[in-house]
């Protein structure tokens, strides 16, 4: 789990407005042409009317080329072409012979004749089937069988070649999920900008935004899911921004937006903390209400870099940082970053050895029971013991591991190392503690997660009513009915369940009751200092006061003084945990720590006793 991805503390209503639609393109208008658009009006001709009097009118006017023949109900019956009329008045006797004869006797009686609201492509189909003779003849158009008018093949090529061009367009230029601008739109007009703001000596600003645990969703509530989730994310981007920007999508989930003739620098931080506000506003997918949010990096021209790629680079190193320092937010990029991001890729190559090479370590923190004054428990916090770098923090590498998929072998790993060192304890002769691991939310949603916990239980041969594990709020939030499913499984092992964290997510605790959890971990945030700040005092009293009349324990993190444990004593808080009692310690000082308790396995004097010897 990941207390480092959580930093919102604000409640989100559901947004009514469902976003089902797909983005509107230029292909999905054409689609919807119709014959009219090619119409042209000829004066038709009585079917009754004398062969002579025909010629004459193609005589007289020299671009007549087709006309449509109708009966007395306007009805077309035929068409006659200048073709066929030369055909039989350019032999000699012709006009002598033929000149009585009625028009309906010589014309051509298998026009092609479509209603006015044809499609375009129908009617491509039509005269394809038909033969191609009536590319030169033209189409006759009718509204209600009635004649309204006519349409020239020439027209009709014209308009599928200009379609055409307009089809190849698009598809080269936009992304045909999302339908804004891809990759290659997104560097043309990165240049536009570029070269407009030189010539206007103005800033535009490049954000490069990235969903936050895209290839979890996709992974755990499937592909037509996330497409549909990328679809509504690209309405959102594109409402976040004026007509003239841009927003372009990448690949995957990677977005970027070009944001021109900035007046202030301050503007481009507005747009992003306006677009971070509008993209975790909760959405209805497929039936399913999910709530997402968006790492943005920001950099500006020229203040940052006056170099289209060096922008970019800059941009991207931005938008990592957010994501290292717990997502769902907006840095403006600093040269600090460039390191960082050198580090996070060889971390990430690192991380993937450290399990093989036994880099990972778990520390245990003690959860005191504060009535009996009992040490009840212990939290195992992981550790990287890094060959240069040292003791890396979870703070540092579990996002990376988060993102890069490695958290699955890591926690597995986890569980099992807490689960044996739980029963190595036993067999010392400690007593039976409850153990709790931290379960990342990717963890949690794979879909062999529960059979894994199985597994481990019986491997190790713990007791798993002693197990806690404990998740996030965000679990809970993404996919309700799935995760009560597995909660229940869990629980049925007898395994307990906390909530981590509490507070700085999005769930109220009446939403908890749906859920079989066992305990609230009430976040450190708002534990500092809470003697001193009454807000926090406020939120801590009530979380307590409604926890417990929801039947759920309550556990304080990260009492560091006295005066927070007092203050917390006075809530009625059950049980606290934090460097006040004792640091994390690595399992095999944790045997001497507890035996220096007293006998019972309690403090001494718990509200007067230094902090024991700490570590990290
Ligand atoms: P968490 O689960 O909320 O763990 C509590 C964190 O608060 C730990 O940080 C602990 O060392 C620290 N802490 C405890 N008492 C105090 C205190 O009195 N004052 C202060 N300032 N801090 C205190 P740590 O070990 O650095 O872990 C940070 C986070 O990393 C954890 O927050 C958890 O979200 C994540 N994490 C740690 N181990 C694992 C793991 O095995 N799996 C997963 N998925 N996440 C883990
Ligand atoms: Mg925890
Ligand atoms: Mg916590």
């Amino acid at each position: 789990m990941n207390a480092l991805t959580r930093t919102t503390k604000e409640k989100v209503l559901f947004d009514p407005d469902l976003e089902r639609g797909y983005i509107n393109c230029s292909l999905s208008q054409n689609q919807s042409a119709t014959v009219k658009q090619l119409m042209h009006f000829v004066e038709p001709i009585p079917v009754q009317l004398r062969c002579l009097d025909v010629l004459n009118l193609f005589i007289e006017d020299k671009t007549l080329f087709t006309a449509p023949i109708i009966d007395d109900n306007n009805v077309p019956v035929g068409l006659i072409d200048r073709g066929r009329l030369t055909e039989i008045f350019f032999k000699p006797y012709a006009r002598d012979l033929h000149h009585k004869k009625l028009i309906g006797e010589i014309m051509t009686t298998d026009p092609v004749i479509v209603d006015i609201n044809t499609s375009i492509d129908d009617l491509a189909n039509i005269t394809i089937n038909a033969g191609m003779r009536h590319m030169a003849n033209g189409f006759i158009i009718v509204e209600s069988s009635a004649y309204v008018g006519m349409a020239t093949g020439h027209k009709l090529l014209e308009e599928i070649t200009q379609r055409k061009q307009q089809e190849l367009y698009f598809l080269a230029h936009y992304d045909q999920l999302t339908g804004v601008p891809n990759r290659l739109l997104f560097k043309d007009r990165l240049l536009q900008a570029y070269q407009q703001a030189k010539r206007s000596e103005k800033a535009f600003a490049l954000i490069f935004v990235d969903l936050d645990r895209f290839k979890h969703v996709n992974d755990t509530l499937g592909h037509s899911f996330g497409d549909q989730l990328l679809i509504n994310f690209a309405k959102r981007l594109t409402s976040s921004i004026r007509g003239s920007d841009t927003v372009a999508r990448l690949g995957g989930d990677e977005f970027v937006i070009i944001l021109q003739n900035l007046s202030e620098a301050g503007h481009a931080e507005q747009v992003a903390s306006a677009i971070i506000d509008t993209v975790r506003r909760p959405m209805l997918i497929c039936e399913r209400e999910i709530q997402i949010t968006a790492s943005l990096g920001v950099a500006l021209f020229p203040l940052h870099d006056d170099t289209v790629d060096g922008l970019i680079k800059k941009a991207d190193a931005a938008m990592y940082e957010v994501k290292e320092n717990g997502r769902n937010g907006y840095a403006l990029y600093s040269e600090r970053y460039d390191h960082s991001q050198i580090q996070r890729l060889s971390l990430e190559a690192e991380l993937g050895m450290a399990l093989n090479n036994n880099e990972l370590s778990l520390f245990y923190q003690p959860q005191v029971h504060l009535s009996s004054n009992q040490v009840i428990g212990v939290e195992a916090l992981l550790r990287w013991h890094h060959p240069e770098q040292g003791l890396i923090s979870p703070a540092q590498f579990i996002p990376i591991a988060e993102e890069s998929g490695l958290i699955i072998p890591i926690g597995e790993w986890v569980l099992h190392e807490a689960c044996r060192q739980h029963s190595e304890w036993v067999r010392q002769g400690l007593p039976r503690l409850r153990i709790a691991v931290n379960v990342s939310d990717i963890q949690f949603r794979q879909k062999g997660f529960f059979a894994c916990v199985k597994k481990i239980i019986g491997d190790t041969r713990i007791d798993p009513n002693y197990i806690e594990l404990e998740l996030t709020e965000s679990v809970v939030m993404t996919d309700p009915i799935q995760t009560v499913a597995t909660l229940n499984e869990l629980k049925s092992l007898g395994i307990k369940l906390a909530i981590d964290d509490f507070g700085t997510g999005h769930s109220s605790l009446s939403y908890l009751t749906r859920l079989p959890v066992d305990r609230i971990k009430i976040d450190q945030s708002f534990i500092r200092n809470i003697q001193e700040v009454p807000a926090n005092e406020a939120i801590v009293r009530a979380i307590i006061a409604m926890g417990g009349s929801l039947g759920l324990e309550m556990i304080a993190e990260g009492v560091e003084t006295l005066a927070e444990l007092e203050c917390i004593k006075r809530h009625l808080c059950q049980e606290v945990q934090g460097y006040y009692f004792s640091r994390p310690i690595p399992a095999d000082e944790f045997k001497d720590w507890h035996q220096n308790l007293t006998q019972d396995g309690s403090y001494r004097s718990a509200l007067d006793m230094p902090c024991v010897p700490l570590c990290q």
